[in-house]
């Protein structure tokens, strides 16, 4: 930044117009997706660590622009955020979701649990509440097969308002999971103020677990400290059968990661989980 002349701060150097550029032509390009169907929920299956069993999915957002190729939710979503584009997008992954929820329904999955993410823009709007209730009427759908995903970080953000809001989604009958657990600045002691069913612990702990006795401590005494508040706990990101066996020595009551399956299209999903199935 340089001074201009009345002394104010100028943000302009050549690398930021370019970093501002390419937002502005992200933004433009999501828009124009968004009207098109240029994006896509992929389902990554969660795990059962007793039985070995899918028990649901998680939904991931993937957007696949004709010129540009495929771009990386990491990339995208904070700009969606930035812009406010998160909302009409998030309230499309919803709709999705929701669908895809009847689908099963009706295709024998009807058992199948569905994890969406939400924004804290979305979650902190004043407007999720309504729109749910006009997709639960819309779909016909048992409220307790979605499952909705605030990060830690968001849900820390107004304590209070986190607070009321969950009660409400809760009366509902829908499950709300605490996201990206470990990565902010609360607790667990914290966390049973709010009305959760899970935690979802980072993939950052569960990474190193079997060499990093620190990294081991934490999950361990995690998953023990939300059992005993009544919570269960899935582990992201598990990719190695060692990871997979520590998990399941520590009770953690679900996995999801590379190990059982990436994050795939729809269709495909449902024809793992019925291969699954068979003895
Ligand atoms: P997240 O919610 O923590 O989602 C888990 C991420 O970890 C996903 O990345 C998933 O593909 C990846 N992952 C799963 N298993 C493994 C594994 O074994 N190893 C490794 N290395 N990675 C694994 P993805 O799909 O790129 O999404 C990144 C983030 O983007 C998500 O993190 C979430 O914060 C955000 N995101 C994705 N879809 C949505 C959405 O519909 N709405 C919102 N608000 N955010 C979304
Ligand atoms: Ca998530
Ligand atoms: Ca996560
Ligand atoms: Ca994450």
């Amino acid at each position: 930044a340089k001074r201009d002349g009345r002394g104010n701060f100028r943000f302009f150097s050549p690398a930021m117009n370019a970093a501002t550029h390419e937002h502005l032509m992200l933004e433009t390009k999501m828009w124009a997706a968004l009207e098109r169907g240029g994006f896509e929920v992929h389902l990554q299956a969660q795990v059962s660590l007793e039985t070995g069993r899918v028990i649901g999915a998680e939904a991931l957002l993937r957007w696949h622009d004709p010129e540009l190729g495929s771009i990386e939710p990491s990339r995208f979503i904070p700009i969606a955020e930035e812009s406010g584009l998160i909302l009409p997008l998030g309230d499309w992954v919803l709709a999705r979701a929701m669908a895809l929820l009847a689908e099963w329904q009706h295709e024998g999955l009807g058992g199948l649990r569905l994890a969406v993410n939400l924004s804290a823009r979305q979650f902190g709007g004043g407007a999720l509440l309504s729109r749910l209730d006009q997709l639960l009427a819309q779909h016909q759908i048992d409220p307790s097969r979605l499952e909705l995903e605030i990060t830690e970080t968001a849900a820390m953000r107004d304590p209070e308002n986190t607070r009321a809001l969950l009660r409400q989604l809760r009366a509902r009958g829908f499950k709300l999971a605490i996201d990206d657990f470990g990565t902010g600045y609360s607790s667990l002691a914290y966390l049973k103020l709010f009305a959760i069913d899970r935690i979802k612990i980072d993939r950052g702990f569960v990474k190193d677990i079997e060499h990093d006795p620190n990294d081991a401590a934490i999950v361990g005494a995690t998953i023990g400290l939300a059992h005993s508040l009544g919570l269960s706990v899935v582990a992201e990101g598990v990719e190695t059968q060692a990871q997979w066996g520590f998990l399941r020595d520590k009770r953690s009551d679900e996995a999801q990661g590379y190990l059982f399956g990436r994050p795939m299209p729809a269709r495909e999903f449902g024809e793992f989980v019925r291969a699954q199935a068979q003895p």
